[in-house]
């Protein structure tokens, strides 16, 4: 009797604990951002010499999430859409793509993964595979200079097969990391997706820019400049495009998911947030670091590769601008 009130009362405890912790999981966390004190926005870049550098982000697919698994602490649960896309640049210097998105043929590649994987992060709705959006626009995958890769995640890799032969451009941080499991996990799925696609690897050696301990300047004339933007994995990479025909812009990989993660700042929900971070206390360095920057920068853009709703934002001010005729 004594016993079997014990694993009852046992058994209470540890439901109220779980649910305890399943609330829990779902509220706001605490940042050390208290000692922000309010500064004035930094004196904008004058941006009137750089090159004229168009930027389209190629939509390729989506997945719809309730927002508490994309902002942790979001009291609501209103769907929010997380895009899988490909950044094409038209540089003068160089046609290239900022990630992939998603080839025709990714549904072969993933039907060796686990039934988990492809009901949760695998579960998307194609919409128009890369090889169809350059073909859209006429372009031939000879005319792709380069890829640069925010990082080695499948989903950022996944439109590869749709160009073979074009040069990826990697993190030599994030390749070094990847090849002790990542390229491996997964019957080898993004080692596969890579292929023997040229790989180039870049350093971001140079000096601090804005705030970012380092940096490399692609094209060597402040235009196009990478920083790291680590944690999520360990050598995602950040991109600002600084140029005459329209605001400027910073991708940032998947160091974030959605802007309320840097404006909060904020993780996503913890069960996704621990499965998808390579390294905790330097990603939510990295969601500081992005939060004063949004905070002095109002006027750039802080766009992550799953933002849906950003990335339709800045398509629709690229068109108006276009349609205008001038970017002042
Ligand atoms: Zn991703």
């Amino acid at each position: 009797m004594k016993v079997k009130r014990l694993v009852t009362w046992g058994g209470i405890t540890l439901g109220a604990l779980g649910m305890g912790l399943a609330i829990k999981s779902l509220l706001p966390q605490r940042f050390l951002t208290d000692d922000w004190v309010e500064r004035k926005p930094s004196q904008p870049l004058d941006t009137a010499s750089f090159p004229e550098v168009e930027v389209s982000f190629l939509r390729c697919g989506s997945i719809t999430i309730p927002e508490p698994i994309a902002v942790r602490g979001a009291f609501t649960l209103a769907p929010r859409v997380m895009a899988h896309s490909a950044v094409l640049i038209g540089h003068p210097k160089a046609l290239f793509l900022y990630d992939t998105g998603l080839s025709s043929e990714i549904d072969t590649y993933l039907v060796d993964q686990s039934l988990f994987f492809r009901k949760t992060l695998g579960h998307f709705q194609l919409e128009q595979t890369l090889g169809s959006h350059l073909k859209e626009r006429g372009i031939e995958r000879s005319d792709l200079d380069f890829v640069l890769l925010s990082h080695l995640h499948w989903d950022h890799v996944s439109g590869i097969p749709d160009i073979r032969g074009v040069p990826l451009r990697i993190n030599r941080v994030e390749y070094e990391a990847a090849k002790l499991g990542l390229l491996d996990a997964g019957n080898g799925l993004v080692q596969r997706l890579l292929g023997d696609n040229p790989i180039e690897f870049f350093d971001c050696a140079g000096p601090t820019y804005e705030g970012f301990r380092s940096s490399f300047d692609v094209f060597g004339d402040g235009s196009i400049i990478l920083v790291p933007l680590p944690g999520h994995t360990a050598g995602n990479t950040g991109m600002f495009v600084n140029r005459s025909n329209g605001p400027r812009l910073f991708l940032l990989g998947d160091a974030a998911w959605v802007s309320q993660n840097y404006l909060r700042p904020t993780t996503m929900h913890p069960f996704i947030w621990s499965r998808v971070t390579s390294d905790d206390a330097t990603a939510r360095q990295t969601l500081i670091d992005l939060h004063y920057y949004a905070l002095r920068h109002p006027e750039i853009p802080l766009i992550a590769m799953h933002d849906a709703e950003l990335q339709e934002k800045f398509m629709k001010s690229e068109r108006h601008i276009q349609a205008v005729g001038r970017y002042t």
